[in-house]
């Protein structure tokens, strides 16, 4: 009797153990976390990893993902077609918001083209640009798999256009670097407004893609690999 109490209980707990070790780490000792319940359980404890679906948050911001889209550096889709959601970590999305205001009392508004992104989709990145100045190596993960990074522009609110910044995004070449200045001065202008309003609510710029922002805190958020879908429906 005492024996078959020890087979149905310990086993079971060894393997949720072998489970969660392999849910959660990949390759390179990255912890990588791919469950919803686990993420769902982390939350509950603490409140402030709750990714927040931007969206539903602030409907006035404009988004357009180009990885839902064949229309990207990889030429084909990264993201579900018809993707319309995406994610940042509580106090990153609080202050976004905070910036969306700002720019509304100007006239201006934000148009994000990515901001969480699953760590599947950072691997196959690598896979085709294996340059950290541009992609994040998947054995250290990336803010945006971190749910913590965005890559944006400012547009005007009147017309719709986005303002000149002298590259489109994901344009990888010196010229979409803040360091690049054979630039018309208001294009170095319209860079330097981004780099400011992102700044004061605690974005941090990177030096070689000028649309890309990581928000800064001294959580160590964790890198996910769940889709936009379980987020969304969690
Ligand atoms: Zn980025």
């Amino acid at each position: 009797m005492r024996k078959w109490k020890l087979q149905y209980t310990v086993y079971p707990v060894v393997l949720t153990g072998v489970l969660y070790v392999s849910a959660v780490y990949a390759q390179n000792n990255l912890p990588v976390e791919r469950s919803l319940s686990h993420y769902k359980k982390e939350i509950k404890e603490a409140p402030y990893l709750e990714m927040v679906e931007l969206k539903s948050r602030e409907p006035s911001i404009v988004y357009d993902f180009k990885y839902a889209t064949r229309n990207n550096f990889m030429g084909r889709y990264m993201y579900p077609a018809g993707t319309r959601i995406t994610f940042l970590r509580k106090p990153a999305a609080d202050s976004l918001i905070k910036i969306q205001r700002e720019l509304n009392k100007e006239g201006l508004g934000l148009k994000v083209f990515d901001a969480y992104r699953p760590y599947s989709v950072t691997r196959h990145f690598w896979e085709l640009v294996k340059d950290e100045r541009y992609v994040a190596n998947p054995a250290k993960g990336s803010h945006h798999n971190r749910g913590t990074a965005i890559d944006l522009t400012i547009i005007d609110l009147n017309t719709g256009d986005e303002l000149n910044m002298g590259t489109g995004f994901d344009n990888f070449s010196d010229t979409a670097h803040h360091g690049f200045k054979q630039l018309t001065e208001p294009i170095l202008q319209n860079r330097e407004k981004l780099k400011n309003i992102m700044a004061k609510y605690g974005f941090a710029a990177l030096s070689t893609e000028w649309w890309h922002y990581t928000y800064q805190s001294p959580i160590k958020f964790p890198v996910l690999d769940i889709t936009f879908k379980k987020l969304a429906n969690r």
